[in-house]
């Protein structure tokens, strides 16, 4: 299992690395799986079976029964099959549900989100961020920008 930077995604990988140790590589995203979970009583993303307090909610059509209480029979058409999240045709945990998408989409924007934030270069959008009041440098180089600093920003205890 390999951490990747934020702008990797599953394709890059592959073109990048197909081959690992002369063995070629089978990429799958790891996170994603792991990190959705679904509750198997009432079909909702995002909490485990056990901390639910909701009525029971059937996998297969989305009513009120439990799913092996389904009379929905396993190789019935799509067409009988309701997704509780989206009202779809398909079984609320197939991957194909558009609130699951709409999930996995968030939580990738999270996960990039606090990549950002970790990262020790800054996103370009906080460039513009003022100087800081004390300066880290004893000597700072004769900048256009340093030169803007007014002198009532910097510390007074800074000699
Ligand atoms: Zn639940
Ligand atoms: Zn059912
Ligand atoms: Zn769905």
């Amino acid at each position: 299992m390999i951490v990747t930077s934020a702008d990797e995604t599953l394709k890059t990988i592959m073109h990048k690395a197909p081959v690992v140790n002369y063995i070629v590589a089978q990429w799958e995203a790891h996170v994603n799986r792991k990190t959705m979970i679904q509750c198997k009583n009432c079909q909702q993303w995002g909490h485990a079976t056990t901390n639910c307090n909701a009525n029971p909610v059937c996998l297969k059509c989305a009513r009120s029964h439990q799913t092996k209480g389904c009379l929905v029979p396993k190789n019935a058409p799509e067409s009988e099959l309701k997704c509780t999240n989206c009202g779809g045709h398909h079984t609320a945990n197939n991957i194909v549900c558009a609130t699951y998408q709409n999930r996995l989409e968030y939580m990738e924007n999270k996960k990039l989100e606090r990549q950002q934030r970790n990262n020790t270069t800054q996103p370009r959008k906080f460039r513009e961020a003022p100087a800081p009041a004390t300066n880290p440098w004893k000597n700072p180089p004769a900048t256009q920008e340093t030169q803007r600093i007014p002198r009532s920003q910097q510390s007074p205890s800074y000699m």
